[in-house]
């Protein structure tokens, strides 16, 4: 707890739930331990994820101004995510010029766990008509204001937008994060209009890299906010 707290990390409430896939409870024995938190391997369907992890009360705690201005960002959130704005909206709209070419023509965009609004703007700009949804209410609090309000703040699984809605709904470094990926992916399933985009990118625990680093792969160094591994193999989106 020390070096967390030495790192500005907040050190905040556990619990233990069930496998958001298969429903298995965790086994006694971690794979390893990484700052304090076991990162454990499913005994029924083979997921890895963090037991016990933060509760939802702390992780709206973790999220805050801290997370996106972090002295350390290899152990928590960003260095500076506001200060890097041109960087990250370069990025995305080179993405998003690559789901054009799939979509032809510009309609709804949903975009889940979106932060700032980056992306937003940058598919506004091209078009679409956007929405978020961001869970940590500082970051959707401080969105520009021309996407501002089309920010809901909380959970993909609490926002009401009716079913069959949006043509593209991305989760870009968000199922990682999220406290039940299995229900957000299906909840996403639902939003998407027949035929729509499904675009995620999520670290993969299977990749070469990942499997020869072992626990010192560098998206088990953040167990508080990295809750779930898992390879995203029949994606029906594009994986960048
Ligand atoms: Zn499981």
């Amino acid at each position: 707890m020390k070096e967390l707290e030495k790192q500005k990390i907040p050190c905040l409430d556990r619990e233990i739930v069930a496998c958001c896939v298969c429903g298995a409870e965790p086994p006694d024995v971690p794979e390893f331990v990484i700052q304090t938190f076991p990162i454990v391997r499913c005994p029924r369907c083979g997921v890895r994820r963090v037991s016990p992890r933060l509760t939802p009360g702390a992780l709206r705690q973790y999220y805050d101004a801290g997370y996106w201005k972090s002295p350390d960002s290899v152990m928590r959130g960003y260095f500076d995510y506001a200060g890097d704005e041109a960087n990250i909206r370069l990025t995305f709209k080179r993405r998003l010029q690559r789901i054009q070419r799939h979509t032809k023509s510009a309609g709804r965009w949903l975009d889940v766990g979106c932060a700032y609004g980056f992306l937003l703007l940058e598919a506004q700009n091209a078009g679409w008509e956007v929405g978020g949804v961001e869970w940590s209410e500082h970051a959707a609090t401080h969105a520009p204001e021309a996407v501002r309000a089309r920010i809901k703040v909380g959970s993909l699984l609490q926002a009401d937008w009716p079913e069959n809605h949006w043509d593209v709904v991305s989760l870009w470094d968000y199922l990682e994060h999220s406290q039940n990926p299995k229900a957000d992916l299906e909840k996403a399933a639902k939003l998407l209009k027949p035929g729509g985009w499904l675009s995620v990118i999520i670290p993969d625990p299977g990749s070469w890299l990942a499997r020869w680093m072992g626990a010192r792969w560098e998206e088990y160094k953040k167990p508080q906010e990295h809750l779930y591994f898992w390879r995203f193999r029949n994606s029906c989106g594009m994986i960048v």
